[in-house]
Order: structure tokens, then C-alpha cells, then sequence
């Protein structure tokens, strides 16, 4: 009788996202999207999300039809219409996204985003059928009082509180310590993973069950590069990447978005 192991990570399915942040206008995003998404569209084994602007979603979502490679807003609101100046509804993001990052630390630290306010947000991206990115990190103060656990666990306790369970495999979670954004000093992978078996895991574990938390992609982000990227998807509990910066340049993210397809 063949006895077929079980490989936890080969079960999910690598996934590697671009966050270009406060950069590109339409012209630019353009650009790079003719740029890079021949190369992309060939690393088929990755779920691939590019998340410009949104002034710019509108002009990549045509140019990425039919190319397999998702789009993503950097955020949504939670309300889906009303009197929220300044702010973008999860029925508009609907409109031309699959997926919206939540919960960014940049969010976090520049906008007043708390728990409460990405957990709202993620309620409101199940029920507009929105994939979820969710991003959970400590800072560096909280780092180096070891006080990471209890940070990342909160942050998924509350943050994901009240999910449906049927939603909740569609949600992706991203592990970006605070410190490792944009500092071009990247988390080692052994630190990452430790995270994510040791405190990510188990706190979607108690939310969900052991099957489903499983089944919940758990990516890295913070510095990630074409150098250190296969450090990160050796790792047994690393399903893919977050990239900022890095995702501003061709060779750097198709690389990183191939090393996802070896792992
Ligand atoms: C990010 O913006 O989510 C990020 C990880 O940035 P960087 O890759 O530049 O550290």
C-alpha cells in the first residue's frame, strides 16, 4: 500500500503580493504592469496579486484580464456607502478587486487602524467576497521586550473575531514584523516561522479549527528580496510573500515569484 505523508505546506497553494504602496501614477502602473506581467503569468503554481494604488486599479484591472494575475487595493473601508469622505467602499473595491490588504502596520501607525477597525474591515470583505490580506506584526519596541507573542496573538484574536468559518480558508494572513518593513533588514526565516507555527497557527487554531488553520495561508513580509526570498518558502509554516519595495522592480518580484513556485 503507498503511504501518502502528510506535507502540510504543499497543501496551500504559494501566494506572493505586491504592495506598491504611495508609489506609481496611472502612466507608471501601466508601465510595470506591461513589464511584468508576461513574466508573471508564466509562474503559474502562485497565486499572484498586484496591489497599486487606487488611483490606478481601474488601469490595471484591464490590462491584467485574462492573465491569471489578481488585483488588490491597500485598503477598503468597511461601510459600503454613505458619507465617509475620502473613503473607498468594499462594493467599489468589489467592482474591480479580488483582494484588499488590511490591517498594514504603515495603516496601523499612520491612521489610526486598530484591531476593532480590521476586523470590521474583514467582516465587510467576507461579505463583498473579497479575499482578505491580513497583516499582523509587532514593532520593534515590542520585539525587543519579547513581547511578540502576545501582540501577534491579539491581533489575530480580534482581528479575525466573528469570521464565518466557511469564509475563513479564503482569508490570508501576513506575518510583517514592524521592524523588517522597508529597513532592508529582513526577519531570518527560522525567527518567521517560529512565529507563524508558534503563535499565528495556534490563534487560528482557537478561532477555527485545527483543519481550516491549516488550510489559511500565512506569508512573510518585511524586506523581502530576490536574495532572501527562498529562505523564507524553505520554510515549513511560510506559504509566500508580502513585498514592498521589492515589488517595484521587475527582475526582483518575478524572481521572488518564482522561488514561491520551487517551494
Ligand atoms: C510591505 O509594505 O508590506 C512590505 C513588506 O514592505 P517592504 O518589502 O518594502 O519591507
Amino acid at each position: 500500500m503507498v503511504k501518502i505523508l502528510w506535507k502540510g505546506n504543499k497543501m496551500r497553494t504559494p501566494f506572493v503580493a505586491g504592495n506598491w504602496k504611495m508609489n506609481k501614477t496611472v502612466e507608471e502602473a501601466r508601465n510595470l504592469v506591461y513589464s511584468m506581467s508576461a513574466k508573471l503569468r508564466e509562474i503559474q503554481s502562485v497565486e499572484k496579486v498586484l496591489c497599486p494604488p487606487f488611483t490606478s486599479l481601474l488601469a490595471i484591472s484591464g490590462l491584467l484580464e485574462g492573465t491569471g494575475i489578481g488585483l488588490g487595493a491597500q485598503n477598503m473601508y468597511w461601510e459600503e456607502k454613505g458619507a465617509f469622505t475620502g473613503e473607498v467602499s468594499p462594493a467599489m473595491v468589489k467592482e474591480l478587486c479580488q483582494y484588499a490588504i488590511i490591517g498594514h502596520s504603515e495603516r496601523r501607525a499612520y491612521f489610526g487602524e486598530t484591531d476593532e477597525t480590521v476586523n470590521k474591515k474583514v467582516k465587510a470583505a467576507q461579505t463583498f467576497d473579497v479575499t482578505p490580506i491580513v497583516c499582523v506584526g509587532e514593532t520593534l519596541e515590542q520585539y525587543e521586550s519579547n513581547r511578540t507573542s502576545e501582540v501577534v496573538a491579539r491581533q489575530i484574536k480580534f482581528g479575525l473575531a466573528d469570521v464565518s468559518p466557511a469564509f475563513a480558508p479564503r482569508i490570508v494572513v501576513a506575518y510583517e514584523p514592524v521592524w523588517a518593513i522597508g529597513t532592508g533588514k529582513a526577519s531570518s526565516g527560522e525567527n518567521a516561522n517560529g512565529v507563524v507555527s508558534k503563535v499565528i497557527r495556534p490563534a487560528l487554531t482557537e478561532l477555527f479549527g485545527a483543519q481550516t488553520a491549516q488550510a489559511i495561508r500565512v506569508l512573510y513580509g518585511g524586506s523581502v528580496t530576490a536574495s532572501n526570498a527562498s529562505e523564507f518558502f524553505g520554510q515549513s509554516e511560510i506559504d509566500g510573500a508580502l513585498v514592498g519595495g521589492a515589488s517595484l522592480k521587475v527582475d526582483e518580484f518575478v524572481a521572488i515569484t518564482m522561488a514561491a513556485s520551487k517551494r
